[in-house]
This record gives C-alpha cells, sequence and structure tokens, in this order.
C-alpha cells in the first residue's frame, strides 16, 4: 500500500521559525484565495488581477518555505515513491478514485485501496 505523508507529524518536528513562516505564508494564500473568490467581476477587477498575482507568489514562496524546512526524504517512502498526504483519504490504487471523485458509474470499496469498478475489471 502507498505510504502516506501525516503533515501533523512533520509540522510537529520543525523548529518554530520554520513554523511560524510557513504558516504566516499559508495564511497569506489563503487571503489571496479568498480576495480572488469574493471578485464580483474578474475581468475588470484589478484587485482580482493583483489577488491572482499574490496567488502565484504565495503557493512558489509555500514550497519554498517547506523545501527549506523539510528534508525532501520526509516526502518519500522507504522504497523512493513520494508519500500521498494522509487527508486524502482511501482510494484506488488502479484508477485513483476517491471518495470524492468516485468513478462515472460510481463505485465503492471492495478493498481499502480497490474500488469495485477496478475489481469488475480484474476479474474479466
Ligand atoms: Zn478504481
Ligand atoms: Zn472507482
Amino acid at each position: 500500500m502507498t505510504e502516506r505523508f501525516h503533515g501533523a507529524v512533520v509540522w510537529a518536528g520543525l523548529h518554530p521559525d520554520h513554523q511560524a513562516e510557513i504558516g504566516a505564508v499559508a495564511l497569506e494564500l489563503i487571503s489571496a484565495w479568498w480576495m480572488q473568490e469574493q471578485s464580483a467581476d474578474r475581468s475588470t477587477d484589478p484587485l482580482f488581477r493583483a489577488a491572482e498575482a499574490a496567488d502565484y507568489l504565495l503557493i512558489n514562496e509555500l514550497r519554498q518555505a517547506v523545501v527549506d524546512a523539510v528534508p525532501m526524504a520526509d516526502f518519500n517512502a522507504a522504497d523512493g515513491n513520494p508519500k500521498m498526504p494522509s487527508r486524502l483519504g482511501q482510494f484506488c490504487r488502479k484508477c485513483g478514485c476517491t471518495q470524492e471523485d468516485g468513478c462515472a458509474n460510481g463505485c465503492w470499496w471492495v478493498e481499502d485501496d480497490l474500488c469495485s469498478s477496478c475489481a469488475k475489471e480484474a476479474a474479466r
């Protein structure tokens, strides 16, 4: 099974300076998204355009703040493959569907990481 990345565990192990930087940038990013969401007319609103620029800037700053604080090895499993964020919940190992993004014709879990659509295909 795909190993999970547990953000809460990694966060607890970070230096407070790194926590402060990552937290501040993450909150600013949310404020940029909020400003975009509140825009009445995206094509003419100068605040929307500026907030889009903030979005782009802050996503890059967030990535850099995390890269500076967290060893990349924490994002990879022992086999070298990337870990899946733990908060995603269940996902199908064959098609990647999730609880929130199921297969087009509907599906359910037949194993912890296998959906009914893919189990059916494998049985054919
Ligand atoms: Zn599937
Ligand atoms: Zn599915």
